[in-house]
């Protein structure tokens, strides 16, 4: 691995994340939601702060912008889209911008649904991908500005990428979301068997967060809309895809 990740909570169940190029020494704050906890955890670290990346306008992903901005003097990385949304960015990206961060190269993916602005940040090297709230553990985000079929397509990209690279979400929404999995698809034993593991896991107050996109292939019903199981279970045996999409979103949001 040639970046270093610090993985912290913020507000409620949000996670912010660090990332160093262990080679430059570059830090990057990935959607921090406040100030003092991004402060606090670089000065624990001992890191300053280079760039802030930003994956979508919500306040709970960019709350810690100006006053990082102003303490350290750093660049922010936004999307393109969301420039009237997300005050003073210095970096627009949009899809398929490819940029070098110390010696890592990371790829930027934009993933309208949950916003319209929405991007990920991809080091396909490692193997790690910053995707805010497309997906996460066993779900996926809200679609509050795109359509269902803009949603469907963001994640279909997702899947599309290697099945070892780590999703590092920015909320720990996992045990709902799994109990909202288990009744859609009650027979899948890799499910129950997450669902044991993460049981496990937030007992002990541990996060879910990152997770593998194989283990989200083999369990997440938001990418799972050819599974016979979940279809026959929303009787929607002969749906399009896009149409099983949409029937789990909208039964998450009232679940
Ligand atoms: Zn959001
Ligand atoms: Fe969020």
């Amino acid at each position: 691995m040639k970046i270093e990740i610090v993985q912290y909570p913020a507000l409620n169940d949000n996670y912010n994340f660090l990332l160093r190029d262990k080679d430059s020494d570059l830090v990057a704050a990935i959607d921090p939601s406040d100030f003092q906890g991004t402060k606090n955890k670089l000065h624990e670290k001992g890191w300053r702060l280079d760039q802030i990346w930003n994956t979508h306008h919500h306040p709970d992903h960019i709350g810690g912008n100006q006053e990082l901005k102003q303490e350290f003097r750093c660049q922010l990385r936004a999307p393109e889209y969301d420039q009237k949304r997300i005050k003073g960015s210095d970096i627009k990206n949009k899809d398929g911008d490819q940029f070098e961060f110390g010696s890592s190269q990371f790829e930027v993916l934009y993933l309208p649904g949950h916003t319209l602005g929405h991007i990920a940040y991809h080091c396909a090297e490692d193997k790690v991908l910053f995707i805010g709230d497309v997906i996460f553990a066993m779900g996926c985000g809200r679609v509050f500005e795109g359509t269902m079929e803009q949603m469907y397509s963001s994640i279909e990209r997702v899947k599309s990428l290697d099945p070892d690279t780590l999703l590092y979400c920015a909320h720990e929404y996992t045990l709902a979301n799994g109990r909202f999995a288990m009744s859609v698809e009650p027979q899948n034993s890799r499910l129950i068997d997450r669902m044991q593991k993460v049981n496990k896991l937030r007992q002990q107050g541990l996060p879910t967060v990152p997770t593998r996109l194989r283990d989200e292939l083999n369990t997440n019903p938001f990418m799972r809309t050819d599974s016979m199981e979940i279809r026959m279970n929303l009787k929607m045996e002969n749906a399009s895809a896009v149409e099983v999409f949409a029937e789990l979103r909208s039964q998450k949001d009232h679940f």
